[in-house]
């Protein structure tokens, strides 16, 4: 088939300047743009066309050897014309790429670049609970998980093709990915921007499915994922384990799971902050004569001298012996509630001795210890703390 002369397919003079063709052509291209003209080859031939006309006459050599020799004359230049849609938008992006196309179809609806998205669709982020221990929170701790996901499939290796066959252009919308619907009414033109049902965007069809899939690429399985669970970690706070999350449907990326930590109640610890706070009950003599005592941590026993004079309910602090700091160095401290334990079972022989204890000279508060006693229960606290 004969060409068409290039002056005549973007309707210039050929005295036209750079200007006035490069108006022209975006005329041209505006009018058959494949997004505007779906499934129409006619308007594809044209639009080729156009395009070829215009790459030659932007270029002033070419276009001058075009005047003199007509198509002849481009021979041997490598000038061939377009074969793929595709190689014109990526040839003319300067022209394409400066929103032309953005003013005619409304901006913000195009935030997708033209032509079909990457292959698949992108797995959901799975959360999975992990319950720690405080004995495990002190420690930092790995953990084995099994955790139910969609995993990609190994018989199509998350294609979606039965083995053999591939994926083909999509007939709803001719491999763009996407349904465009352009209406006018007296207000303008309106274009509708939607994602291909057929082919939920890929711009490719699977006609034969893999059969294990069923073509999606990606099955219902389980898998075993280990996880290093860092010292210092609360309730509430989340590890992010990316791309362990469910397989992406065919081929698509997969999304991330994400370990949210449980923190199991403590049968006598209790944690506040980093630090842990623990009751420990001591008998009435080594209250008051002091003594050592074994006092359970976070990592195993430790011994705690008791002051003589002890009062029940003073706060004694093990330095560095509660849960390190996440995200920095250190630990928070154990502190010690000290109680005094007051027997419930006696024999007669105990009940003489503490009847003649009690009426000894400094068994009984002076009236000065009563009242420092009554004061206020912050005050208390404060100096417990202290
Ligand atoms: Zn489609
Ligand atoms: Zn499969």
């Amino acid at each position: 088939m004969a060409k068409r002369d290039y002056y005549e397919v973007l309707g210039v003079s050929r005295s036209a300047n750079a200007d006035e063709i490069k108006k022209a052509y975006r005329q041209m291209a505006l009018k058959y743009h494949p997004d505007r003209n779906p499934g129409n080859k006619e308007a594809e031939e044209q639009f080729k066309e156009a395009a070829e006309a215009y790459e030659v006459l932007s270029d002033s050599e070419k276009r001058q050897r075009y005047d003199q020799f007509g198509h002849d004359g481009l021979r041997g230049t490598g000038q061939q014309g377009f074969t793929d849609i595709n190689d014109i938008f990526s040839h003319f992006g300067d022209i394409f790429g400066g929103g032309i196309f953005d003013d005619v179809f409304g901006s913000g609806q195009r935030t997708r670049r033209r032509g079909p998205r990457q292959e698949g669709t992108p797995g959901s982020d799975l959360r999975i609970k992990l319950t720690l221990t405080l004995e495990e929170i002190a420690t930092g701790v790995e953990k084995k998980l099994k955790v139910r996901k969609q995993k990609r499939c190994d018989v199509c290796s998350g294609t979606g093709t039965r083995a053999g066959s591939t994926k083909t252009t999509c007939p709803q919308c001719n491999g763009a990915g996407e349904i465009r619907q352009v209406s006018r009414s007296m207000f303008g033109q309106f274009v509708n921007i939607s994602t291909c049902p057929e082919c939920d965007g890929e711009g490719r069809v699977i006609k034969d499915p893999c059969t294990t899939c069923g073509g999606e690429g990606r099955v219902q399985g389980e898998s075993t994922i280990k996880v290093n669970v860092p010292a210092g970690v609360s309730e509430g706070n989340y590890i992010p384990l990316h791309g362990q999350g469910n397989a992406g449907r065919r081929s698509g990326p997969s999304g991330d799971l994400l370990v949210v930590i449980e923190e199991e109640p403590h049968s006598y610890f209790t944690r506040n902050g980093d630090d842990i706070i623990y009751d420990h009950l001591v008998s009435f003599p080594v209250a008051a004569l002091g003594g050592e005592v074994e006092i359970p941590t976070l990592k195993g026993k430790a011994k705690l001298t008791i002051d003589p004079g002890t009062p029940s309910g003073r706060m004694l602090r093990m330095r560095d012996r509660g849960i390190p700091h996440l995200n920095g160095r250190g630990s928070g401290d154990q502190l010690v509630r000290v109680n005094v334990w007051v027997p419930t079972r006696l024999t007669s022989r105990e009940k003489e001795l503490l009847k003649e204890l009690g009426s000894a000279e400094h068994m009984t508060p002076t009236e000065e210890e009563r009242r420092a006693s009554g004061r206020s229960f912050f005050e208390k606290m404060k100096d417990a703390f202290s």
